[in-house]
Formats: structure tokens, sequence, C-alpha cells
């Protein structure tokens, strides 16, 4: 039985699917709380539902379609994953469940509420950097 603010079945697996592969590209880990993972999951089909797209469900939008309409800032992966690869909904976090705050700027919430954490699998994630920096590497 679902209940309204159950989530399609199709969505639910497309964003699991998304979910999945993101974590190997990005170098980022389930977190070990299953309910954690669960519950943001649910949100992401939830609003792949009702709005067609992604959206991030650990923000508060005074208005979903003008968010959505306006912006891809807050559709998952988010421009935060992709330029920091820090996920404050914690989807997307290492192994011990930690977000990976290590390229934030320090006056960002993430780093003062959490600290430097360091970024085990510094190749991988931040796709929004990488041309720019391939750009500038030598060898
Ligand atoms: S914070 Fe970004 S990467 Fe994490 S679930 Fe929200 S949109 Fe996705």
């Amino acid at each position: 039985m679902s209940g309204p603010a159950e989530p399609s079945a199709k969505s639910l697996q497309r964003i699991r699917n998304f979910v999945e592969r993101y974590w190997l590209k990005s170098g980022t880990s389930p977190h070990p709380n299953e309910e954690v993972t669960e519950t943001v999951i649910h949100g992401l089909a939830k609003h792949l539902d009702d709005l067609g797209r992604p959206l991030c469900p650990c923000n508060f939008y005074p208005d979903k379609q003008a968010e959505v309409a306006s912006s891809r800032r807050w559709i998952c992966a988010c421009d935060e994953m992709k330029q920091y690869k820090y996920c404050h909904c914690l989807l997307f976090v290492r192994e011990d469940g930690n977000p990976i705050t290590e390229y934030l700027p320090e006056e960002h919430e993430g780093r003062q509420a959490y600290g430097l954490i360091k970024d085990p699998t510094p190749n991988k994630g931040r796709e929004a950097t990488r041309s720019s920096r391939a750009a500038g590497e030598s060898d």
C-alpha cells in the first residue's frame, strides 16, 4: 500500500540506478545507515514524480516549480556536489558516513558544521572542475 507521499516505483528505480552509478563515478559511498540513503532516494524520486526533475529534497524552496524552472543548481547531482564533492543530504559520502568538506570554501556552512574532512578518492568526482583542471595541467 502506498500513501500519497510515496513515489512511483518507476521513479524510485530511476533514482536508484542514478545513485548507484554516481557513487562509482564520484568515488563516494552510501551512508552506513541505510535509512539515511533511503530517505533521500525517496525524496528525490518524489520530486521526479511531482516536478519532472530530481530536485534536492534537503532544502526548503518557497516555490519548487519556480526553482526547477529557473535553475539546475539543486538538481541532483547539484552544483555543490559537482564542484566541491559535498552532499549535504549525506547521500554521497565517505565510507565512515562523513561528507567530504575538503574543497568547500572555509566560510561554507558544511565546513563550519563538520570541519575539514578529506576526500579519500581525489581522482574522482568534481566534474564541474575537471575540464579546467585538465586544461591547467602540464602533464
Ligand atoms: S545535496 Fe546535492 S548531491 Fe546531495 S542529494 Fe542533494 S542534490 Fe543530490
